[in-house]
Protein backbone atom coordinates (compact mmCIF):
# COMPACT_ATOMS: atom_id res chain seq x y z
CA UNK A 1 0.00 0.00 0.00
CA UNK A 2 1.08 3.39 -0.73
CA UNK A 3 1.18 5.58 2.32
CA UNK A 4 2.85 8.89 3.01
CA UNK A 5 5.06 8.43 6.17
CA UNK A 6 5.90 11.53 8.55
CA UNK A 7 9.09 11.76 10.10
CA UNK A 8 9.37 13.91 12.91
CA UNK A 9 12.18 14.23 15.22
CA UNK A 10 11.73 14.00 18.95
CA UNK A 11 12.30 17.79 19.64
CA UNK A 12 10.39 18.52 17.17
CA UNK A 13 12.92 20.52 15.38
CA UNK A 14 12.89 19.29 11.47
CA UNK A 15 10.46 17.68 9.98
CA UNK A 16 10.40 15.54 6.70
CA UNK A 17 7.56 13.76 4.74
CA UNK A 18 8.64 10.90 2.43
CA UNK A 19 6.71 8.24 0.14
CA UNK A 20 7.68 4.67 0.52
CA UNK A 21 5.79 1.39 0.00
CA UNK A 22 5.48 0.15 3.21
CA UNK A 23 2.20 -1.64 5.28
CA UNK A 24 1.22 0.58 7.94
CA UNK A 25 0.66 -1.03 11.62
CA UNK A 26 -3.06 -1.59 12.38
CA UNK A 27 -3.42 -4.63 14.12
CA UNK A 28 -1.44 -6.89 16.22
CA UNK A 29 -3.19 -10.45 17.65
CA UNK A 30 -1.43 -10.98 20.74
CA UNK A 31 -0.90 -14.42 22.36
CA UNK A 32 0.02 -13.34 26.17
CA UNK A 33 -0.74 -17.11 27.68
CA UNK A 34 0.65 -18.69 24.45
CA UNK A 35 -1.10 -22.00 24.09
CA UNK A 36 -2.43 -22.00 27.53
CA UNK A 37 -6.02 -22.82 28.21
CA UNK A 38 -7.82 -24.37 30.96
CA UNK A 39 -10.29 -26.07 28.36
CA UNK A 40 -8.65 -29.07 26.01
CA UNK A 41 -11.09 -28.95 22.76
CA UNK A 42 -11.02 -31.36 20.77
CA UNK A 43 -10.40 -29.17 17.48
CA UNK A 44 -8.39 -26.54 19.04
CA UNK A 45 -4.57 -26.89 16.98
CA UNK A 46 -3.30 -23.90 19.23
CA UNK A 47 -2.39 -26.36 22.25
CA UNK A 48 0.28 -28.39 20.65
CA UNK A 49 2.22 -25.30 20.02
CA UNK A 50 3.35 -25.68 23.79
CA UNK A 51 6.15 -27.86 21.83
CA UNK A 52 7.67 -24.08 20.61
CA UNK A 53 8.26 -23.49 23.78
CA UNK A 54 9.99 -25.89 26.10
CA UNK A 55 11.80 -23.93 28.34
CA UNK A 56 8.40 -23.85 30.62
CA UNK A 57 5.15 -25.51 30.87
CA UNK A 58 3.39 -22.13 32.34
CA UNK A 59 3.46 -19.86 29.52
CA UNK A 60 2.56 -15.97 30.89
CA UNK A 61 3.56 -12.74 29.27
CA UNK A 62 5.87 -11.01 31.60
CA UNK A 63 5.47 -7.19 32.59
CA UNK A 64 8.46 -5.97 30.38
CA UNK A 65 7.19 -7.62 27.10
CA UNK A 66 4.04 -6.19 27.52
CA UNK A 67 5.34 -2.75 28.44
CA UNK A 68 7.79 -3.10 25.17
CA UNK A 69 4.97 -4.42 22.90
CA UNK A 70 2.20 -1.85 23.80
CA UNK A 71 5.32 0.93 23.19
CA UNK A 72 6.49 0.03 20.30
CA UNK A 73 3.01 -0.94 18.86
CA UNK A 74 1.71 2.86 19.94
CA UNK A 75 4.64 4.09 19.01
CA UNK A 76 4.71 2.70 15.64
CA UNK A 77 1.01 2.51 14.67
CA UNK A 78 -1.12 5.42 12.96
CA UNK A 79 -4.43 7.31 13.56
CA UNK A 80 -5.88 4.03 14.89
CA UNK A 81 -4.89 0.80 16.07
CA UNK A 82 -6.21 -2.21 17.29
CA UNK A 83 -5.24 -5.12 19.68
CA UNK A 84 -6.78 -8.87 19.86
CA UNK A 85 -5.75 -10.20 22.51
CA UNK A 86 -6.18 -14.23 22.05
CA UNK A 87 -4.71 -17.46 23.05
CA UNK A 88 -4.90 -20.06 24.09
CA UNK A 89 -6.89 -18.45 27.25
CA UNK A 90 -6.25 -14.75 27.24
CA UNK A 91 -8.27 -14.17 30.36
CA UNK A 92 -5.76 -16.88 32.30
CA UNK A 93 -3.59 -13.45 32.64
CA UNK A 94 -5.94 -11.99 35.07
CA UNK A 95 -7.80 -8.85 34.95
CA UNK A 96 -5.02 -6.47 36.05
CA UNK A 97 -2.85 -7.47 32.87
CA UNK A 98 -5.12 -5.92 31.00
CA UNK A 99 -6.13 -2.90 33.47
CA UNK A 100 -2.22 -2.29 33.00
CA UNK A 101 -2.60 -2.52 29.01
CA UNK A 102 -4.94 -0.15 28.84
CA UNK A 103 -2.59 2.28 31.51
CA UNK A 104 0.32 1.59 28.87
CA UNK A 105 -1.65 2.46 25.78
CA UNK A 106 -2.75 5.81 27.72
CA UNK A 107 0.90 6.34 28.44
CA UNK A 108 2.44 5.75 24.94
CA UNK A 109 -0.33 7.08 22.85
CA UNK A 110 -0.07 9.95 20.69
CA UNK A 111 -4.02 10.44 20.71
CA UNK A 112 -4.24 7.78 18.34
CA UNK A 113 -8.10 5.68 18.35
CA UNK A 114 -7.59 2.66 20.06
CA UNK A 115 -9.07 -0.79 19.83
CA UNK A 116 -9.02 -3.61 22.11
CA UNK A 117 -10.73 -7.07 21.84
CA UNK A 118 -10.23 -10.08 23.95
CA UNK A 119 -10.99 -13.39 22.40
CA UNK A 120 -12.29 -15.80 24.93
CA UNK A 121 -13.55 -19.06 25.72
CA UNK A 122 -15.79 -17.01 28.37
CA UNK A 123 -15.49 -19.84 30.96
CA UNK A 124 -12.64 -17.26 33.39
CA UNK A 125 -15.20 -14.05 33.18
CA UNK A 126 -17.24 -12.74 35.80
CA UNK A 127 -18.95 -9.68 36.83
CA UNK A 128 -15.93 -7.51 37.17
CA UNK A 129 -14.73 -8.35 33.86
CA UNK A 130 -17.82 -7.42 32.10
CA UNK A 131 -17.50 -3.66 33.90
CA UNK A 132 -14.22 -3.63 33.10
CA UNK A 133 -14.98 -4.85 29.45
CA UNK A 134 -17.65 -2.35 29.88
CA UNK A 135 -15.94 0.40 30.92
CA UNK A 136 -13.23 0.65 28.18
CA UNK A 137 -15.37 -0.07 25.27
CA UNK A 138 -13.79 -3.44 24.57
CA UNK A 139 -14.86 -6.05 21.77
CA UNK A 140 -15.88 -9.55 23.04
CA UNK A 141 -15.25 -12.34 20.52
CA UNK A 142 -17.01 -15.27 22.90
CA UNK A 143 -16.48 -19.21 21.77
CA UNK A 144 -19.50 -20.53 21.95
CA UNK A 145 -20.49 -23.46 19.35
CA UNK A 146 -24.23 -23.38 19.42
CA UNK A 147 -26.86 -25.11 22.23
CA UNK A 148 -25.70 -27.58 24.50
CA UNK A 149 -25.72 -30.42 22.30
CA UNK A 150 -23.63 -28.61 19.55
CA UNK A 151 -21.07 -26.80 21.84
CA UNK A 152 -20.49 -29.65 24.16
CA UNK A 153 -19.74 -32.28 21.22
CA UNK A 154 -16.15 -30.66 20.96
CA UNK A 155 -15.80 -28.16 23.49
CA UNK A 156 -14.74 -29.94 26.81
CA UNK A 157 -12.45 -29.09 30.09
CA UNK A 158 -9.56 -30.88 31.08
CA UNK A 159 -12.09 -33.55 32.72
CA UNK A 160 -13.65 -34.35 29.33
CA UNK A 161 -16.96 -32.60 31.17
CA UNK A 162 -18.79 -29.75 28.38
CA UNK A 163 -18.51 -26.21 29.19
CA UNK A 164 -21.63 -25.06 27.34
CA UNK A 165 -23.74 -23.86 30.49
CA UNK A 166 -21.48 -21.42 31.88
CA UNK A 167 -20.45 -20.03 28.41
CA UNK A 168 -24.13 -19.58 28.18
CA UNK A 169 -24.56 -17.83 31.43
CA UNK A 170 -21.37 -15.75 31.18
CA UNK A 171 -22.81 -14.51 27.87
CA UNK A 172 -25.79 -13.22 29.02
CA UNK A 173 -24.20 -11.69 31.83
CA UNK A 174 -21.82 -9.72 29.27
CA UNK A 175 -24.78 -8.89 27.35
CA UNK A 176 -26.76 -7.54 30.19
CA UNK A 177 -23.88 -5.57 31.13
CA UNK A 178 -23.13 -3.89 27.79
CA UNK A 179 -20.47 -5.23 26.80
CA UNK A 180 -20.42 -5.91 22.57
CA UNK A 181 -19.95 -9.80 22.07
CA UNK A 182 -19.62 -11.21 18.55
CA UNK A 183 -20.26 -15.01 18.80
CA UNK A 184 -17.50 -17.50 17.22
CA UNK A 185 -18.75 -20.50 16.32
CA UNK A 186 -16.79 -23.37 15.28
CA UNK A 187 -18.50 -25.03 11.98
CA UNK A 188 -16.94 -28.51 12.37
CA UNK A 189 -18.93 -32.14 10.89
CA UNK A 190 -21.37 -31.59 13.62
CA UNK A 191 -22.42 -28.44 13.94
CA UNK A 192 -22.75 -27.59 10.31
CA UNK A 193 -25.76 -29.32 10.13
CA UNK A 194 -27.74 -27.30 12.29
CA UNK A 195 -27.52 -24.03 10.51
CA UNK A 196 -31.44 -22.86 11.59
CA UNK A 197 -31.03 -24.37 15.33
CA UNK A 198 -27.70 -22.37 15.70
CA UNK A 199 -28.74 -18.91 14.12
CA UNK A 200 -32.02 -19.21 16.29
CA UNK A 201 -30.32 -19.81 18.96
CA UNK A 202 -27.61 -17.18 18.68
CA UNK A 203 -30.66 -14.61 18.33
CA UNK A 204 -32.68 -16.00 21.04
CA UNK A 205 -29.43 -15.40 23.51
CA UNK A 206 -29.27 -11.68 21.41
CA UNK A 207 -26.07 -12.89 20.08
CA UNK A 208 -26.98 -10.78 16.82
CA UNK A 209 -23.13 -10.40 15.77
CA UNK A 210 -21.79 -14.05 14.55
CA UNK A 211 -19.25 -15.68 13.13
CA UNK A 212 -18.64 -18.73 11.98
CA UNK A 213 -15.40 -20.57 11.71
CA UNK A 214 -14.82 -23.69 9.05
CA UNK A 215 -12.70 -25.88 10.86
CA UNK A 216 -9.88 -28.07 8.63
CA UNK A 217 -7.14 -29.69 10.53
CA UNK A 218 -4.62 -32.76 10.07
CA UNK A 219 -5.57 -36.00 11.33
CA UNK A 220 -3.03 -35.94 14.33
CA UNK A 221 -3.12 -39.99 13.61
CA UNK A 222 -2.94 -40.03 10.20
CA UNK A 223 -0.95 -37.12 8.71
CA UNK A 224 -2.24 -37.99 5.07
CA UNK A 225 -5.91 -37.01 5.85
CA UNK A 226 -7.96 -34.19 7.30
CA UNK A 227 -9.56 -35.12 10.86
CA UNK A 228 -12.88 -36.60 11.16
CA UNK A 229 -14.38 -33.20 12.51
CA UNK A 230 -13.00 -31.11 9.62
CA UNK A 231 -15.88 -29.48 7.49
CA UNK A 232 -16.67 -30.38 4.26
CA UNK A 233 -16.73 -28.23 1.42
CA UNK A 234 -20.17 -29.35 0.22
CA UNK A 235 -21.35 -29.27 4.15
CA UNK A 236 -20.25 -25.71 4.41
CA UNK A 237 -21.47 -23.94 0.64
CA UNK A 238 -24.75 -25.46 2.09
CA UNK A 239 -24.80 -23.64 5.61
CA UNK A 240 -23.79 -20.21 4.26
CA UNK A 241 -26.50 -20.28 1.74
CA UNK A 242 -29.17 -21.29 4.38
CA UNK A 243 -27.52 -18.30 6.71
CA UNK A 244 -27.78 -16.21 3.86
CA UNK A 245 -31.20 -16.70 3.81
CA UNK A 246 -31.69 -16.43 7.49
CA UNK A 247 -29.45 -13.54 7.54
CA UNK A 248 -31.94 -12.08 4.54
CA UNK A 249 -35.10 -12.98 6.10
CA UNK A 250 -34.45 -10.48 9.61
CA UNK A 251 -33.55 -7.06 7.37
CA UNK A 252 -35.55 -4.55 8.29
CA UNK A 253 -36.54 -1.43 5.91
CA UNK A 254 -33.69 -2.73 4.03
CA UNK A 255 -30.77 -2.97 6.75
CA UNK A 256 -29.75 -6.23 8.63
CA UNK A 257 -30.73 -7.35 11.91
CA UNK A 258 -28.04 -9.40 12.26
CA UNK A 259 -24.67 -9.46 11.85
CA UNK A 260 -22.93 -12.51 10.09
CA UNK A 261 -19.27 -11.81 9.24
CA UNK A 262 -18.64 -13.17 6.68
CA UNK A 263 -21.28 -11.40 4.74
CA UNK A 264 -20.53 -8.31 5.55
CA UNK A 265 -16.94 -8.75 4.62
CA UNK A 266 -18.06 -10.14 1.30
CA UNK A 267 -20.47 -7.18 0.47
CA UNK A 268 -17.02 -4.64 0.60
CA UNK A 269 -15.80 -6.09 -2.93
CA UNK A 270 -19.22 -5.37 -4.37
CA UNK A 271 -19.02 -1.50 -3.47
CA UNK A 272 -15.49 -1.32 -4.49
CA UNK A 273 -13.82 -1.81 -0.84
CA UNK A 274 -11.22 -3.40 0.06
CA UNK A 275 -12.73 -7.09 2.31
CA UNK A 276 -11.89 -6.67 6.07
CA UNK A 277 -11.28 -10.14 5.90
CA UNK A 278 -7.89 -11.58 5.39
CA UNK A 279 -8.77 -14.31 3.98
CA UNK A 280 -10.63 -12.80 0.91
CA UNK A 281 -7.62 -10.55 0.32
CA UNK A 282 -5.11 -11.16 -2.73
CA UNK A 283 -2.33 -11.96 -0.07
CA UNK A 284 -1.68 -12.74 3.69
CA UNK A 285 0.43 -10.48 5.51
CA UNK A 286 -1.33 -7.57 7.08
CA UNK A 287 -0.63 -8.08 10.61
CA UNK A 288 1.58 -10.04 12.83
CA UNK A 289 0.79 -12.55 15.97
CA UNK A 290 3.05 -11.89 19.46
CA UNK A 291 3.83 -14.60 21.54
CA UNK A 292 3.93 -14.53 24.94
CA UNK A 293 7.69 -13.95 24.98
CA UNK A 294 7.92 -11.45 22.56
CA UNK A 295 8.61 -13.69 19.48
CA UNK A 296 6.64 -12.22 16.23
CA UNK A 297 4.96 -14.65 13.42
CA UNK A 298 3.31 -14.33 10.65
CA UNK A 299 -0.04 -15.42 11.07
CA UNK A 300 -2.17 -16.90 13.77
CA UNK A 301 -2.16 -20.32 11.54
CA UNK A 302 1.55 -20.41 11.27
CA UNK A 303 2.80 -19.79 14.09
CA UNK A 304 6.11 -22.17 13.52
CA UNK A 305 9.86 -21.58 13.26
CA UNK A 306 9.70 -21.46 9.01
CA UNK A 307 7.41 -18.05 9.71
CA UNK A 308 9.26 -16.53 12.78
CA UNK A 309 9.88 -13.27 12.06
CA UNK A 310 11.96 -11.84 15.18
CA UNK A 311 11.37 -11.12 18.71
CA UNK A 312 10.29 -7.62 19.69
CA UNK A 313 12.69 -7.52 22.36
CA UNK A 314 15.62 -7.14 19.40
CA UNK A 315 13.52 -5.77 16.23
CA UNK A 316 10.96 -3.42 15.77
CA UNK A 317 7.64 -4.75 15.10
CA UNK A 318 6.67 -2.66 11.90
CA UNK A 319 10.24 -3.93 11.03
CA UNK A 320 8.85 -7.14 10.86
CA UNK A 321 5.63 -6.75 9.48
CA UNK A 322 7.67 -5.24 6.28
CA UNK A 323 10.18 -7.96 6.32
CA UNK A 324 10.84 -10.35 3.61
CA UNK A 325 10.10 -12.79 4.74
CA UNK A 326 6.87 -11.72 5.54
CA UNK A 327 6.33 -10.63 2.12
CA UNK A 328 7.16 -14.17 1.50
CA UNK A 329 4.49 -15.38 3.45
CA UNK A 330 1.93 -12.79 2.02
CA UNK A 331 2.92 -13.37 -1.40
CA UNK A 332 2.01 -17.43 -0.75
CA UNK A 333 -1.73 -16.59 -0.91
CA UNK A 334 -1.81 -15.54 -4.06
CA UNK A 335 -0.28 -18.30 -5.92
CA UNK A 336 -3.46 -20.25 -6.82
CA UNK A 337 -3.98 -22.83 -9.55
CA UNK A 338 -5.43 -21.98 -12.82
CA UNK A 339 -8.67 -22.64 -11.93
CA UNK A 340 -8.92 -20.00 -9.49
CA UNK A 341 -6.80 -17.55 -12.15
CA UNK A 342 -9.92 -18.08 -14.70
CA UNK A 343 -12.88 -18.32 -12.21
CA UNK A 344 -15.21 -15.30 -12.07
CA UNK A 345 -15.41 -15.00 -8.40
CA UNK A 346 -11.62 -14.73 -8.34
CA UNK A 347 -11.43 -10.87 -6.89
CA UNK A 348 -13.99 -11.93 -4.24
CA UNK A 349 -12.27 -15.18 -2.69
CA UNK A 350 -9.01 -15.10 -3.66
CA UNK A 351 -8.79 -18.65 -2.82
CA UNK A 352 -10.11 -17.92 0.59
CA UNK A 353 -7.22 -18.70 3.87
CA UNK A 354 -3.65 -20.31 2.89
CA UNK A 355 -4.36 -22.79 6.05
CA UNK A 356 -7.47 -23.75 4.56
CA UNK A 357 -5.48 -25.35 1.42
CA UNK A 358 -2.59 -27.22 3.58
CA UNK A 359 -4.51 -28.93 6.02
CA UNK A 360 -5.88 -31.78 4.23
CA UNK A 361 -3.33 -33.23 2.00
CA UNK A 362 -5.52 -34.91 0.00
CA UNK A 363 -7.02 -31.32 -1.23
CA UNK A 364 -3.59 -31.12 -2.88
CA UNK A 365 -3.03 -27.55 -2.09
CA UNK A 366 -6.01 -26.44 -3.81
CA UNK A 367 -8.48 -24.16 -1.89
CA UNK A 368 -10.36 -26.69 0.56
CA UNK A 369 -13.27 -24.11 -0.05
CA UNK A 370 -13.95 -23.90 -3.30
CA UNK A 371 -17.12 -25.68 -4.10
CA UNK A 372 -18.32 -23.53 -0.66
CA UNK A 373 -17.51 -20.80 -2.43
CA UNK A 374 -18.68 -21.54 -5.87
CA UNK A 375 -22.15 -22.38 -4.47
CA UNK A 376 -22.31 -19.26 -2.14
CA UNK A 377 -21.81 -16.96 -4.93
CA UNK A 378 -24.11 -18.68 -7.39
CA UNK A 379 -27.05 -18.17 -4.88
CA UNK A 380 -25.99 -14.78 -3.41
CA UNK A 381 -24.68 -12.50 -6.05
CA UNK A 382 -27.78 -11.31 -6.81
CA UNK A 383 -28.65 -9.99 -3.70
CA UNK A 384 -25.50 -9.10 -3.13
CA UNK A 385 -25.73 -6.85 -6.61
CA UNK A 386 -29.19 -5.52 -5.30
CA UNK A 387 -27.86 -4.55 -1.96
CA UNK A 388 -24.84 -3.05 -3.27
CA UNK A 389 -26.96 -0.92 -5.37
CA UNK A 390 -28.91 0.20 -2.43
CA UNK A 391 -25.93 1.14 -0.76
CA UNK A 392 -24.38 2.96 -3.60
CA UNK A 393 -27.39 5.19 -3.65
CA UNK A 394 -27.97 5.92 -0.22
CA UNK A 395 -24.59 7.03 -0.47
CA UNK A 396 -25.26 9.80 -3.29
CA UNK A 397 -28.23 10.49 -1.16
CA UNK A 398 -25.74 10.84 1.77
CA UNK A 399 -23.09 13.03 -0.64
CA UNK A 400 -26.30 14.95 -1.65
CA UNK A 401 -27.21 15.51 2.04
CA UNK A 402 -24.27 16.39 3.09
CA UNK A 403 -23.66 19.07 0.83
CA UNK A 404 -26.64 20.19 2.03
CA UNK A 405 -25.90 20.11 5.72
CA UNK A 406 -27.51 16.49 6.21
CA UNK A 407 -25.25 13.96 8.64
CA UNK A 408 -26.55 10.59 8.23
CA UNK A 409 -23.88 7.96 7.87
CA UNK A 410 -25.55 5.03 6.03
CA UNK A 411 -21.96 3.21 5.44
CA UNK A 412 -21.92 3.07 9.27
CA UNK A 413 -25.14 1.28 9.15
CA UNK A 414 -24.66 -1.09 6.72
CA UNK A 415 -20.96 -1.64 7.55
CA UNK A 416 -19.95 -2.59 11.38
S1 LIG B 1 -3.17 -17.65 6.29
FE1 LIG B 1 -5.38 -17.24 6.44
S2 LIG B 1 -5.67 -16.29 8.48
FE2 LIG B 1 -3.47 -16.19 7.98
S3 LIG B 1 -3.20 -14.14 7.06
FE3 LIG B 1 -3.54 -15.64 5.39
S4 LIG B 1 -5.74 -15.59 4.97
FE4 LIG B 1 -5.40 -14.63 6.98
S1 LIG C 1 -14.39 -19.93 -6.10
FE1 LIG C 1 -12.89 -21.58 -6.18
S2 LIG C 1 -11.95 -21.44 -8.22
FE2 LIG C 1 -13.00 -19.50 -7.79
S3 LIG C 1 -11.39 -18.18 -6.93
FE3 LIG C 1 -12.51 -19.10 -5.22
S4 LIG C 1 -11.34 -20.95 -4.70
FE4 LIG C 1 -10.67 -20.29 -6.75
Amino acid sequence: MKVFFMFVHQAGKWMKNISINIKPLTSVLVKPTGPDCNLKCTYCFYLEKAGLFPETLRHRMSDEIQEELIRQVMQQSGSSVSFAWQGGEPALMGIDFYKRAIELEKKYGHGQTVGNGLQTNGTLLNLEWAEFLKQYDWLVGLSLDGPEHIHNHYRKDNAGKGTHQKVENNARMLLENGVAVNVLATLNDYSVQFPDELYNYFKSLGLTWMQFIPVVETDPADPSRAASWSVSAKAYGEFLCRIFDLWLADFKNGQPTTQVRHYDSVFYPYVGLEAPECTLLKECGSYVVIEHNGNVYSCDFFVEPKWKLGNIMQSRISAMLNSKRQQTFGAAKAVLPGECRRCPWLTKCYGGCTKDRIKDPMDNRKPRFCLSYKMFFAHADPTMKALAEGWKAQQRNIQERERTGGTYNAFKDFIK
